[in-house]
């Protein structure tokens, strides 16, 4: 992929992660009123429990999206976005506009769905 493209897409992703963690400041700053520890110093229990207090905040759905989006970032550092995890085809672009965080392509997509119905939900286009 053309690199002002991965960028494009970058800017994308980083926006919808910042729309969804944003989300779940506005609900965290609304419960911090009731809180009246002291702040809990940055270490990678205060990071854990980060994550599990966001994980509760934005819910189970929004979650599985900030991760796939992150994954997503991490594949454009890496210059391996826009593969399909499953059978490494690159993804349609037009996909991957609508959704800049699609893992599959969408073959692969509905294969997995078929196969195992539990896992976490991509939108078809
Ligand atoms: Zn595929």
């Amino acid at each position: 992929m053309k690199q002002n493209q991965s960028e494009q897409f970058l800017n994308k992703l980083l926006e919808i992660k910042s729309s969804i963690v944003s989300g779940s400041e506005t609900k965290q700053s609304a419960n911090r009123k009731f809180e009246s520890g002291p702040a809990a110093d940055i270490s990678d229990e205060a990071v854990e429990t980060y994550s599990k207090e966001l994980r509760m905040n934005i819910g189970e759905q929004e979650w599985q999206k900030l991760k796939l989006v992150e994954l997503a970032i991490e594949n454009i550092k890496n210059d391996c976005y826009g593969i399909c995890t499953e059978c490494e085809k690159p993804i349609p672009k037009a996909r991957l506009e609508v959704m800049p965080f699609a893992i599959h392509c969408v073959q692969c997509l509905s294969k997995l769905e078929e196969e195992n119905r539990k896992l976490p939900q991509e939108p078809t286009i």
